[in-house]
């Protein structure tokens, strides 16, 4: 299933990077500093986008920045034309549509925003927004307000964490918290990690789908020493298993960092039985729990992802008597205007 294996990757570099060895490629920073967010730079190296160019030529429509890593240019290449998983990152058309019930803060998090970049819609859990940035904006985000924004400044948060004892649950998500280097993501950690009242602390990211050279030696090592550390991945679709996300995968579970998936169910791109079986199955074969599979929110501009909540709950049942039920994540739904997501199936 891995279209994008180490060949197919560095043929990629090779055309359309020919300047770039492979020592730079796989540097995470090169990565970074490189994303590509313009539609020229995107057309460049994906020639043959079709229906979706119209709507990369129109950037007034988009709902939220573009930006994506070289590394998941080659993958949406390397899907090849006409590929849903290429919806997931390229702008479409219909995102200007805005329809009915459709918010930009779909979770209703900005009156539970305790402090900058704090959101706390459970009474013992709190969300740390670490910074804006993300490898790669995934267009159906439910989080588009706060995307391209920079690093938070960490002291108000820890501050109330402090004064709010009953807070023992922290989940550090962003953006995407692996964006920041070994230093800063360690400082966040340790930061949180110093309210004592704070006994679980887990990180939410998709680094390890969009950007797997970001899971160095290094950074697992610096985990390793930070457990226990939860890591919650975002995998959506089984082309992002390439043979270099499943190696960043078991560098973080050879550390001891146990994995669990969320992922959305989106219209058209994995809205099928087979697709997410071979979803689930793969990242249990790479020792990820499936955990949440989110209903799509009624974020503004995404009404084209969302898929009938009776369909989501079939799917999911077709797919639990199909596989190993370590396999099979809850069905969730996130309330709007705000507070806890709830099971649907
Ligand atoms: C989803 C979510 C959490 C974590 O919820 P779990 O069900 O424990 O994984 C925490 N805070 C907010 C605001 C959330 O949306």
């Amino acid at each position: 299933m891995d279209c994008f294996d180490a060949a197919a990757e560095g043929r990629f570099r090779r055309r359309f990077f020919p300047g770039t060895g492979a020592r730079e490629w796989n540097d995470a920073g090169w990565q970074l500093r490189n994303r590509l967010r313009g539609a020229a730079e995107v057309l460049r190296v994906l020639p043959d986008l079709e229906e979706e160019a119209r709507a990369l030529e129109r950037p007034e429509t988009w709902r939220m920045p573009l930006a994506r890593t070289p590394y998941m240019a080659g993958l949406l290449a390397a899907a090849g034309a006409g590929h849903p998983y290429r919806r997931t990152l390229i702008p479409d058309v219909r995102e200007v549509r805005r329809r009915p019930g459709e918010h930009s803060d779909p979770l209703g998090e900005l009156p539970h925003q305790v402090a900058p970049g704090l959101v706390r819609a459970y009474p013992h859990k709190a969300l740390l927004l670490a910074t804006g940035e993300c490898a790669a904006y995934c267009r159906y985000c439910t989080r588009a307000r706060t995307c391209g924004g920079g690093a938070v400044d960490l002291g108000a948060a820890v501050a109330y964490l402090r004064a709010h004892p009953e807070v023992d649950d922290v989940l550090i998500s962003g953006g995407d918290p692996l964006v920041l280097d070994d230093g800063r993501l360690a400082e966040v950690i340790d930061a949180v990690r110093a309210v004592p009242s704070v006994t679980f602390v887990r990180i939410g990211t998709k680094v390890p789908a969009t950007l797997p050279q970001r899971i160095t030696r290094s950074l697992a090592k610096m985990l390793k020493a930070r457990r226990p550390l939860w890591i919650s991945t975002h995998f959506s679709h089984p082309l992002e298993l390439t043979a270099r996300a499943c190696e960043g995968l078991w560098r973080l579970t050879d550390a001891g960092i146990p994995l669990m998936n969320q992922c959305v169910l989106l219209r058209g791109v994995n809205d099928d039985a087979e697709t997410l079986r071979a979803l689930f199955e793969g990242l249990i074969r790479n020792n990820v729990r499936p955990y949440y599979l989110h209903d799509a929110d009624e974020a503004a501009g995404t009404g084209h992802f969302r898929t009938p909540r009776a369909r989501g709950r079939a799917l999911l049942r077709e797919v639990a008597r199909q596989t190993t039920g370590y396999a099979v994540p809850r069905y969730m739904a996130d309330p709007w205007p705000g507070g806890m997501k709830h099971p649907l199936d």
